[in-house]
């Protein structure tokens, strides 16, 4: 380049720049400009608009100016040739780039790069690389990482960092773990201290845990650090998820069963939204597993929906929990931080898999969310016609007392045929059993809290005489011959008790029957599908799993096939 237009900011106050500028292009016509608009025939451009910009339409070559000004980032198209040294600028830690003049030109100016590079401050700096460290296991770091560990004279590591992996290295190991509650200090001081390390000349190792851009403010740094002109680079690393999922062989994105994943971070419930994924992978979860476990039911996953929590992935003390939203709610995992939790089908993919379970109850509702349950209903619902004077006339009743799902529903059925809705039960007391009639309540706007964890018309029996219920005018609604245990300990409790028959269960009449050899499980959901089965099967066979739901239904298994049985959810 031989005639080179030159704009100094501030020329006439330095008058040195331009001599070093002679120096360093020596060979070549110069012109400097200081007032863009009388001199070189640009209007407005400075101090009005960027003088970066100029350079980007054409109209001069170089820019010379205050390095500690210049735009983050800088324009395409646009580079920073050199850094050079103003000779008397302020020495202060917080302003280090207000010790230089910054030479900026159009990209690709290969003649004028050769002639600044023996001048340009920045040789003397070192480099920062961020490499991610992997969730543990050093074998699953990368070799580009692990290169860049060799050659460092410092590595900066943190609390999920293997350390005594790092002691085959020669660098300086600083430990900048940060504590909970000091985030902010911590990671400004973190990024100051990689800046500091970059201008004293050294190689920097900054290790992150699993990968440096995934939850790990990888990105905070890098900008840090190159907003004041140290190159730094990222070396991606094994994020912690997908050591969890290799671990508990889970595979996120399981064929015919999830084509979407999301990463989440569960570390603020009050931030989390949950998006439409068939697969959710939790970071920073496991404090909060319960609460986030209910959350996710409330956003409307359905309770049996699989659980893998996988704590210390990759390590030799890994350990793997599964289960589902329902039961982790009750019970926690018991498993601490560090932990990953997957939600969704594929979770148990790696229990069930042709793991097949026959469902033999009418709805599929409580255990639908399970891989491989095939619904084949032994049963059906058949439907009364209610007493007149049932719906006609509530008011006589104190108390209502709702023993299942199908009493609950085909109540609401009549009532609402006889022209009624949940407004007419006021001043009734609203009785019920167990978590799934409750939740059917809960479906017509009644709120009731199960009087019994079991769910059973004994314990319900057992409640009202420990609770000496006596002398109160009950309605129990629901199946034929249902619950006449419970009715018969009311009565002779001094209750008026009537009951109303509102459906039947019958065998269904179009089974289809199933090669059991296929099957892994079974689940029986009230004491007629056990009498069904039998009919329908014979016997169960012993490779079979049970479960079931109800004392009852566990007590007809009992009757029937001798096998004791425990009860499911
Ligand atoms: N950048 C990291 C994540 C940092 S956030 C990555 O890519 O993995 C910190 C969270 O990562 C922890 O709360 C935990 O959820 C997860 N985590 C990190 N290491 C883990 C490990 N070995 N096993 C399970 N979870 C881990």
């Amino acid at each position: 380049m031989e005639n080179v237009k030159i704009f100094i900011e501030n020329r006439k106050g330095n008058p040195e720049v331009e001599f070093k500028l002679e120096e360093i292009l020596k060979g070549c016509k110069l012109s400097f400009f200081d007032n863009i608009d009388r001199e070189s025939g640009v209007r407005g451009i400075y101090p009005e608009k960027d003088n970066v910009a100029v350079l980007s339409v054409g109209q001069l070559d170089l820019v010379v100016r205050d390095a500690s000004s210049l735009p983050y980032s800088l324009p395409n198209g646009i580079e920073l040739y050199a850094l050079l040294n103003k000779e008397g600028a302020p020495v202060g830690k917080n302003d280090e780039l207000k010790k230089y003049w910054a030479v900026l030109g159009k990209s690709g100016l290969k003649d004028i790069a050769v002639k600044f590079s023996g001048y340009d401050e920045r040789a003397k700096w070192g480099k920062v690389v961020l490499a991610g460290f992997g969730p543990g296991d050093p074998s699953l770091l990368t070799r580009k990482a692990e290169f860049n560990l060799y050659k460092a004279d410092q590595i900066f590591y943190d609390d999920l960092t293997n350390h005594e992996y790092l002691d085959k290295f020669c660098g300086q190991k600083i430990y900048v773990g940060k504590r909970k509650g000091r985030h902010k200090f911590d990671q400004e001081l973190i990024n100051n201290m990689l800046y500091q390390a970059a201008l004293e000349g050294k190689w920097v190792v900054r290790l992150k845990g699993g990968d440096p851009l995934i939850f790990g403010r990888g990105a905070e740094e890098y900008h840090f650090l190159a907003r004041r002109f140290i190159t730094s680079e990222i070396i991606p690393g094994v994020t912690s998820a997908f050591a969890a999922a290799a671990d508990a062989v889970i595979p996120f994105t399981e064929r015919s069963m999830a084509s979407s994943v999301a990463f989440l971070s569960g570390h603020d419930l009050s931030k989390l939204k949950i998006p439409q994924a068939d697969t959710l992978v939790f970071y920073m979860g496991a404090s909060m597993q319960q609460d986030l476990a209910m959350r996710i039911v409330d956003e409307g996953w359905h309770k049996n929906t699989p659980v893998a929590i996988v704590h210390n992935a990759s390590s030799k003390d890994r350990k793997i929990y599964r289960g589902s939203l329902r039961e982790l709610i009750t019970e926690g995992s018991g498993l601490p931080s560090p932990a990953i939790i997957i939600v969704g089908k594929t979770a148990a993919a790696y229990h069930h898999q042709s793991n097949k379970w026959l469902y033999t109850g009418v709805s599929v509702n409580d255990w639908e969310a399970e891989e491989n349950m095939v619904h084949n209903p032994l049963i059906r619902i058949n439907a009364f016609t209610p007493k007149k004077h049932v719906f006609s006339n509530l008011n006589k009743y104190n108390r209502i007392v709702f023993t299942s799902r199908h009493a609950v529903i085909h109540f609401f059925k009549e009532l609402f045929a006889a022209g009624k809705d949940a407004r007419d039960l006021s001043g009734i007391v609203v009785d019920c059993i167990g978590s799934h009639t409750a939740g059917a309540l809960k479906n017509y706007g009644l709120v009731v809290k199960p009087l019994t964890g079991e769910e059973s018309a004994s314990a319900m029996a057992r409640y009202y005489s420990d609770n000496n219920v006596s002398g109160v005018r009950i309605l129990i609604p629901g199946s034929e011959r249902g619950n006449q245990f419970l009715a018969d300990t009311l009565k002779k409790a001094g209750n008026w008790v009537e009951q109303q028959t509102l459906y039947a269960i019958e065998k269904n009449t179009a089974i289809v029957k199933q090669d059991l050899s296929k099957f892994s499980g079974v689940v029986f959901t009230s004491p007629k599908t056990v009498e069904v089965f039998y009919d329908v099967y014979g016997h169960i066979p012993a490779h079979l799993q049970i479960k079931c739901r109800g004392s009852q239904t566990a007590q007809k298994l009992n009757e029937l096939s001798l096998k004791s049985v425990k009860i499911g959810a």
